[in-house]
């Protein structure tokens, strides 16, 4: 068996060790500490300084806390990107709140402003207008913000920013994650950068920011004894993650870099291949850091499962698009505004391995596989046809 060539893993730098060692010689190991503070300090700088950050335990929680910031509560309705990750949608469910989907546009892949849009009218139609709204960057591409910003700003429904996979992205040279009314940050493993688990809330509102830490920390109120007057979590980071942090920022800039490598080291090799179509910034205002380098089968002889199963059979690591939360088992009944896009993408498409530290001869592999199958397929079809 050729050894595994994963989709997205782990990518430690030089100095994520001796931050750790330094937690570990002031006995700092949680929780809290002088890394989280550090971590956040860089996070800020890196997003332009406007904005603050609260470091938490998970992009999960900082979801969780948004909507408890915003408000959202029992009985309420929070519109949410279909197609994205369970963990965008899950915490409407925690508050008690009823999610609203909506589908995709094609040059982004993510929320459409006009089925929006749709929504926003229905919804108030039918008596309740939404208490939040949650976009999605998927794969590091950005999302058409200024528009969903315009119209979210119009109807006056907050905008909650996942921008899990777009730490790095821009729009219009605005870092994602600083143009909603909070912004979310993943650093799971399987992110640009990682602490080994954890995530962060974003928000030029410094209040949002203030209350998110006291609510992560169990909402502890200023007294001698545990006194509480609010509902709290545990979703703080912990020290030893933000000495993993601290240390994962200093080669942000050139993780950024890798997987926009890999990205047009796909595209060039895969040019031949007129079926497979990958996904790219539709204009210069669109800065991706392309996360993952995700492509989408054309209808031929060869279907994304050929592609899929053949790479598996490498032990190669890849994934269809996310599968829409509207066609999920879990949320079947949940309002839907949109046609088709999401579902046609879930269908089609597929996450190419995408690692800052896949090697040349790694992403060789992987070519080498895709067009082994339509030459397999045109093989095929010349004997048949013989
Ligand atoms: C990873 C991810 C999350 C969740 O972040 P965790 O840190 O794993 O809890 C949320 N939304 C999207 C789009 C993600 O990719």
């Amino acid at each position: 068996m050729k050894p595994k060539i994963w989709l997205s893993s782990p990518h430690m730098g030089e100095k994520e060790l001796s931050y750790i060692n330094e937690a570990f010689a002031s006995n700092w190991i949680a929780p809290l500490g002088p890394h989280v503070d550090g971590f956040e300090h860089d996070l800020q700088t890196f997003l332009g300084g406007d904005v603050q950050v609260a470091a938490l335990s998970s992009g999960t929680a900082a979801l969780h806390l948004a909507l408890i910031l915003l408000g959202v509560g029992a009985g309420d309705e929070v519109i949410c990107q279909s197609m994205t990750f369970a963990a965008s949608a899950n915490p409407i469910v925690y508050q008690g709140a009823l999610p609203v989907f909506v589908d995709s546009e094609e040059s982004t892949w993510n929320m459409s402003p006009d089925y929006l849009e749709q929504a926003i009218q229905h919804r108030i139609k039918l008596g309740k207008k939404p208490k939040a709204i949650i976009v999605v960057h998927l794969y590091g591409m950005p999302a058409q913000i200024d528009r969903i910003m315009e119209i979210a700003r119009f109807y006056g429904i907050p905008v909650v920013e996942d921008a899990a996979e777009a730490l790095g992205s821009s729009f219009k040279g605005q870092p994602l994650g600083t143009f909603g009314d909070i912004g979310v940050l993943s650093f799971n493993g399987n992110k640009i950068i990682t602490t080994s688990g954890g995530g962060a809330l974003v928000s030029a509102n410094g209040d949002f920011i203030r209350q998110a830490r006291f609510l992560a920390t169990q909402a502890l109120d200023p007294a001698p004894h545990y006194q509480h007057s609010q509902i709290g979590y545990n979703y703080r980071m912990s020290n030893v993650c933000a000495a993993i942090g601290r240390g994962q920022m200093e080669v942000l800039h050139q993780r950024i870099r890798q997987r926009r490598n890999n990205f047009l080291f796909y595209k060039d090799a895969l040019s031949t291949i007129s079926e497979i179509q990958l996904a790219e910034e539709p204009s210069p205002d669109y800065y991706s850091n392309h996360w993952l380098t995700t492509i989408l089968v054309a209808e031929s002889h060869v279907t994304r499962e050929d592609l899929r199963t053949a790479l598996v059979a490498d032990n190669i690591d890849c994934r269809p698009l996310w599968k829409p939360m509207h066609l999920q088992p879990v949320y079947a009944g949940a309002p839907y505004y949109g046609g088709t896009t999401s579902e046609q993408l879930f269908a089609n498409g597929l996450c190419l391995p995408s690692g800052s530290n896949l090697t040349e001869a790694d992403l060789d592999r992987v070519v080498g596989q895709l067009v082994n199958v339509y030459q397999r397929q045109l093989i095929q079809t010349t004997l048949v046809k013989n």
